[in-house]
C-alpha cells in the first residue's frame, strides 16, 4: 500500500509544533509494517536539514495560479534518512521560505503546495492507494482530486483527513479561488461555508474518512468546532478518534543526546535529579524546591495567557516554595509580563524562543508539568514529560482527558477541571504535597515511565482506517 502524507511540517526537517512531531513518525511506524511504503511529501525550506542531506530532482514542471507560471520542482532525499521516503516540493516565490507559516500570502502559499503535489503525481502518472492529508493547509486535496479535470488521473484516491487542530481552518475569500486549479464551478459548494472558502470544512466533506487526533478531542468537536458544529454532526460517518503516539526512538531519556545526564526506569529519580540540578544552576533556581514547567506556544487554546497569573499566585501563596519554569514564545502581552514577573521573582526562570534542546532538558528535569490548556487536541507535552518520569498536571480536556489520569482515580497525573488560575493553583498544592512525600512521588515517576505511548497500536489503527 503506497500511502502519501500531505503536511506542512516534517520533524527534524521543520517544526513549528505537534505536527511536526507527528508526521516525522508515523510514516516511520507504518512502514515497520509488511506491504506498507508510507512516504512524506512537504514545502522545500531554507532548514540545516535541507542543506546538510543529498537531494534528486525527480520531477521539474510548471503551473499556473491565476495569470502567474510558477515552476514546480520536487526533491527526493537520497537516503531515507528519516526512515521513509521524504519529498520537497519547491516553487521559487512560494515554497522557498524559512518557515512554514507567518506570510501575508500563506493561503496562496497552502494552495500553490495542493497543486503543485498533485500537478506532480498527474504529471509523472503516480497513483498512491492512500493521499493522507494533515490539517487545513492540505484540505483542498479531496476536492481538487475529483473536481479538477487537470488531475482525472487521480480521480478516485483513496483520501484521510487528520485534523490536528480545529481551532485553524483557513478560511479565506472567494476571490482566492483564482488561485485555485481550475474546477467546475457547479462544485463550488463543497468549498464553501458560510460564504468563504474554507479549507477545513471542505476536507471534512470531501475526504473518503477523517479523524480527530484524539477520541476525547472528536467529540468535543460536535459541539466546539469553531462553527463546523453541524458539519461534523452530517458527515459523522467519517468521523474517527486516533490518538497520537510518540517517537520511542527520539524521546528516550536512556539514549537522548539532548540531556545532561542520561537515565532509565532504574536510574530515574538519580538521573532526573541530575538534570535537575544542571538546569537549576543555569536558570538560577533552588533544585531542592519542586520544579514546575511549562512549555508551548503563547496562545489562548494553550492557556498561555493564564500562566503569569498562575505562576504569580502560586509562588506568593507557597512563599516561595515551589519553582516556576517557562519556555516559550507568541503573544507578545504574554511575553512581555512573563519578562516583568521574571525580574520580580527569583522563583521564576523563563526563556522565550523555540529550543528543541531545552524542552528535553525540562522534561527530563521537572517534577511537574503544567499544561493548564483551553483546547486541547491531542498535546505531546504530556506524553514525553511521562516518558521522562515527569508529573502532568492538566486541564481535563481533549487529549488530555485520554492520556491523563488523576491520582484519586489510580492515575500518575493530576487533573483540573477549569481553564483558570483558581484551579490550576489549587492542582499545583495538590502536586507540592505529592513531592514532600518522596516514596508516593517516586511510585508515580514509574508509573508515567512505564506507560505505552508508541506509535505502534495508533500507526495501526490508520492502517485499518486505510483499509476499510
Ligand atoms: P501544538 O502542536 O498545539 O503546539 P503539541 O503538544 O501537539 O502542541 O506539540 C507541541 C510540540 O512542540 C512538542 O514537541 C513541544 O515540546 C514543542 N514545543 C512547543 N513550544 C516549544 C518551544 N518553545 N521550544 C521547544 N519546543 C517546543
Amino acid at each position: 500500500m503506497n500511502i502519501y502524507h500531505l503536511s506542512m511540517e516534517c520533524y527534524p526537517v521543520a517544526k513549528v509544533g505537534g505536527l511536526a512531531d507527528v508526521v516525522g513518525a508515523l510514516p516511520k511506524y507504518q512502514n515497520k509494517v509488511e506491504g506498507i511504503n508510507a512516504k512524506v511529501v512537504m514545502p522545500w525550506y531554507n532548514k540545516p536539514f535541507v542543506w546538510e542531506q543529498e537531494f534528486e530532482i525527480v520531477f521539474d514542471g510548471f503551473i499556473h495560479q491565476s495569470h502567474h507560471m510558477f515552476q514546480v520542482q520536487v526533491m527526493k532525499e537520497k537516503s531515507n534518512a528519516l526512515g521513509f521516503e521524504l519529498y520537497l516540493v519547491k516553487i521559487p516565490g512560494l515554497l522557498d521560505r524559512d518557515n512554514p507559516y507567518g506570510y501575508w500570502d500563506e493561503s496562496q502559499q497552502f494552495l500553490a503546495f495542493q497543486h503543485g503535489v498533485l500537478h506532480w503525481l498527474s504529471a509523472m502518472q503516480i497513483r498512491p492507494d492512500v493521499l493522507h492529508c494533515h490539517d487545513y493547509h492540505t484540505g483542498l486535496v479531496p476536492f481538487m482530486i475529483e473536481n479538477c479535470p487537470d488531475f482525472q488521473f487521480l480521480k478516485g484516491v483513496k483520501t484521510i483527513g487528520t485534523i490536528h487542530n480545529g481551532e485553524y481552518q483557513g478560511q479565506m475569500r472567494w476571490s482566492m479561488a483564482q488561485y485555485m486549479p481550475w474546477f467546475d464551478s457547479w462544485k463550488g459548494g463543497l468549498l464553501d461555508w458560510g460564504g468563504y472558502i474554507n479549507p477545513l470544512a471542505t476536507m471534512i466533506k470531501c475526504c473518503h474518512a477523517f479523524n480527530a487526533v484524539s477520541s476525547g478531542y472528536m467529540e468535543e468537536l460536535f459541539y466546539n468546532f469553531r462553527g463546523l458544529e453541524s458539519l461534523v454532526w452530517q458527515e459523522k460517518g467519517k468521523a474517527h478518534g486516533i490518538i497520537n503516539g510518540i517517537d520511542l526512538d527520539v524521546w528516550n531519556p536512556e539514549t537522548d543526546p539532548m540531556l545532561d545526564f542520561n537515565y532509565n526506569k532504574s536510574s530515574a529519580s538519580e538521573g532526573k535529579w541530575h538534570n535537575k540540578q544542571a538546569l537549576c544552576l543555569e536558570y538560577g533556581l533552588n533544585p531542592d524546591l519542586p520544579l514546575f514547567s511549562f512549555i508551548g506556544r503563547f496562545a489562548n487554546e494553550k492557556g498561555a495567557d493564564l500562566i503569569p497569573e498562575i505562576a504569580k499566585n502560586a509562588i506568593e501563596q507557597t512563599q516561595g516554595g515551589i519553582n516556576i519554569m517557562i519556555l516559550g514564545s507568541g503573544d507578545k502581552a504574554i511575553e512581555n509580563r512573563l519578562r516583568e514577573m521574571n525580574h520580580v521573582y527569583v522563583n521564576l526562570s523563563i526563556d522565550l524562543g523555540y529550543k528543541e534542546y531545552l524542552s528535553h532538558k525540562i522534561y527530563a528535569s521537572s517534577d511537574f508539568l503544567l499544561m493548564p490548556s483551553r483546547v486541547e487536541p491531542c498535546g505531546l507535552n504530556q506524553m514525553y514529560a511521562m516518558r521522562y518520569g515527569t508529573v502532568p498536571v492538566v486541564r481535563y480536556t481533549g487529549g488530555l482527558r485520554d492520556t491523563v489520569q488523576d491520582v484519586t482515580s489510580g492515575g500518575a497525573g493530576l487533573n483540573f477541571k477549569n481553564a483558570g488560575v483558581e484551579d490550576c493553583v489549587h492542582a499545583i498544592h495538590r502536586a507540592r504535597e505529592i513531592f514532600w512525600n518522596k516514596d508516593y512521588l517516586q511510585n508515580l515517576i514509574n508509573s508515567n515511565m512505564n506507560f505505552d505511548f508508541s506509535w505502534d497500536k495508533s500507526a495501526e489503527n490508520y492502517l485499518n482506517l486505510y483499509r476499510n
